[in-house]
């Protein structure tokens, strides 16, 4: 899945071009390309206190230093494409860098911002389109293209301005297959899967949060693609496997009538292991597993039923605070909430509180998250909730509000001290004091209180953690990153992420010991518990709970059916007496090889 395979977007002149990337969304999707790079920017336009000029221009510089970083990350991509292409590419990238470091234009905006007292995004639209106006009545061909250059470097800062990207995909034709820059969480959730059939981004990590979405959605998707944009144009004909990780553009008869046939039979394969929905997850010596649903967007309840999901393990709230410039207040988040409790029918939902920062970012918190040099080492998740405390309350009122329509647990995120667990405590318990007095139903008795172990650190204060949660919830993205130092959204070091490392493993094993000695429940909601591949080294450690993207679940009870718990808890102890990563894989792949589960 995240074999990073050299790149030619020359391989065939006749027409089909082949870009290979990360695979990071089963499946395949044939459609229309709709380059979204090149498409005009709507731009609010506001006067900004003169008390508030001098941060306003701050705010400017942190986006002009952002998009430079971004087009560094492009010329580093480039490099690695080969033939004419990547020069024309290389030297374009260069002329953007010049730009956005030019004294006149970035001044120019900085100039804008004090004198008109207006808001960066519109000083910057002001600027270029003067730039551009006097390019165009240039009379040299060249220096005329060079306003088109001028306008996408303003686009670039308007983006990185309002951090919202390019807005919707509503206009789209239904088969559009997205090709971008950089596809954000936040622009996946406004993709409607009966109307996109997948994407492809230059940008991006396999356990980036975009690549979650789209497992999610069940839309096909590959990225970290080199010279992706260059080589396509709205309107091409697309096929994206998102298993294999190729994007094939303008493909031949034989290709597409090929792709077609896997479609189909990919199609076919997913209809009949529907017929588990309700079987339940029992290994073959008895062994029983619950299997639940990890949430991103409350349109997905049904689909998990469909699945036949056991519950919720993971309803990650960020979506509220995405594609907005307003906060939630404590009704919306209920109205929210609640309607995934009833939607659950009886069965538990956990809720996670806000998990923003890092690679998932918030317009609407864009004041609270002050731009870090280690964003996944900074202001994020519980730490911001704990000292945003309105933003807390309101969180923990919405949940117990919805906790009195049905089972209910709280999951606090990036937990790395039992002080933090503390303090989370003793807020719900006043919340419910607060909401009790006002006469509101709420959750009773009150909703557990669950960690995310997904700090090394927590994984090795365990025990201590053990006794002030109510249950645990192993998450194994994080836990993997941290571990190894490896960003899970960077294409560069994709190849490097491995949460087979014996360093993880044990970390997972001795959070699992920990919690079965306190008796506190513990389950695995990181992207391995969807991945059959893991399932039987996961449970032969003792984890009897998992929750996946839902679109996995079918296919890990296909194969908890197939094993047998007593082979696989004796290959999770063969494995983890190992110290190499290979030497692991290679002994779980001979085990789930072996079909039942190695007698
Ligand atoms: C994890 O880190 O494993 C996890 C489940 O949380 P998220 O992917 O939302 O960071
Ligand atoms: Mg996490």
């Amino acid at each position: 899945m995240k074999t990073d395979k050299p790149t030619d977007p020359t391989a065939n002149k006749q027409g089909q071009r082949i870009f290979d990337g990360l695979g990071v969304s089963p499946g395949i999707a044939i459609g229309t390309a709709y380059l979204r790079e090149g498409g005009d920017l709507q731009v609010a336009e506001y006067q900004v206190p003169a008390g508030k000029i001098e941060a306003e221009v701050e705010r400017f510089r942190e986006a002009v230093a952002r998009s430079q970083r971004q087009v560094g990350k492009l010329q580093g991509k480039a490099k690695r494409i080969h033939g004419t292409a990547a020069e024309e590419l290389g030297f374009l990238l260069e002329a953007h860098i010049q730009m956005l470091k030019s004294g006149s234009l970035i001044g120019g905006i900085e100039r804008r911002i004090e004198s008109a007292r207006c808001n960066a995004e519109a000083a910057v639209m002001a600027e270029i389109g003067e730039v551009a106006k006097n390019f165009a009545a240039m009379d040299d061909p060249y220096l005329r293209s060079r306003g088109q250059e001028v306008r996408e470097v303003g686009l670039r800062l308007v983006r990185s301005l309002t951090r919202t990207n390019y807005g919707s995909f509503g206009h789209l034709a239904p088969g559009s297959i997205v090709i971008a820059e950089e596809i954000t969480p936040a622009d996946t959730a406004l993709m409607d899967p009966q109307q996109i059939a997948g994407f492809a981004s230059v940008l991006g990590g396999a356990e980036s949060h975009t690549a979650i979405m789209a497992r999610s959605l069940g839309l096909p998707a590959v990225i970290g693609v080199a010279g992706l944009i260059s080589g396509i144009n709205t309107g091409d004909t697309v096929i994206i496997d998102g298993s294999g990780g190729r994007i094939i553009v303008e493909p031949t008869a034989k290709c597409l009538g090929d792709y077609e046939a896997k479609r189909r039979a990919l199609a076919r394969e997913t209809k009949s292991l529907t017929r588990l929905r309700d079987v339940p997850a029992v290994t073959r010596d008895g062994a029983e597993v619950v299997l639940q649903a990890n949430l991103e967007l409350p349109r997905e309840v049904a689909q998990a039923l469909a699945v036949g999901a056991q519950g919720v393990g993971l309803l990650r709230t960020e979506f509220l605070f995405m594609n907005r410039e307003d906060l939630p207040d404590e009704d919306e988040q209920y109205q929210q909430l609640a309607e995934v409790v009833a939607g659950m029918a009886g069965r538990p939902v956990t809720v996670r509180t806000l998990d923003i920062g890092g690679d998932k970012v918030s317009s609407a918190l864009g004041e609270h998250i002050v731009e870090s040099m280690n964003p996944a080492l900074g202001l994020r998740a519980i730490r911001l909730s704990l000292r945003e405390r309105k933003l807390l309350d309101a969180q923990l009122a919405a949940m117990l509000r919805a906790g009195a329509h049905g089972p209910l647990r709280i999951l606090l995120p990036m937990i790395s001290t039992v002080t933090e667990v503390q303090e989370v405590r003793k807020a719900m318990l006043a919340t419910a004091k607060r909401l009790r007095r006002r006469g509101v139903a709420i959750a009773d008795p009150l909703p557990p209180l669950g960690v995310m172990i997904e700090i090394p650190g927590a994984a090795l204060a365990a025990d201590a953690l053990a006794n002030v949660a109510d249950f645990f919830a192993i998450g194994s993205n994080d836990l993997t990153m941290y571990t190894l130092a490896i960003d899970r959204g960077e294409e560069q070091v994709a190849h490097l992420y491995n949460p087979l490392h014996p360093a993880v493993l044990r970390l997972i094993q001795f959070t699992i010991q920990a919690a079965l000695r306190a008796r506190i429940p513990i389950s695995l909601c990181g992207e391995i518990a969807g991945d059959p591949r893991f399932t039987a080294l996961i449970l032969g450690l003792g984890v009897r709970e998992l929750s996946m993207t839902m679109n996995a679940l079918p296919r890990v009870k296909n194969r908890i059916l197939g094993l047998d718990m007593q082979a696989a808890t004796r290959r999770a102890e063969v494995i983890m007496d190992q110290h190499d990563s290979g030497r692991i894989a290679a002994l779980l792949d001979d085990f789930n090889e072996l079909g039942v589960g190695g007698a």
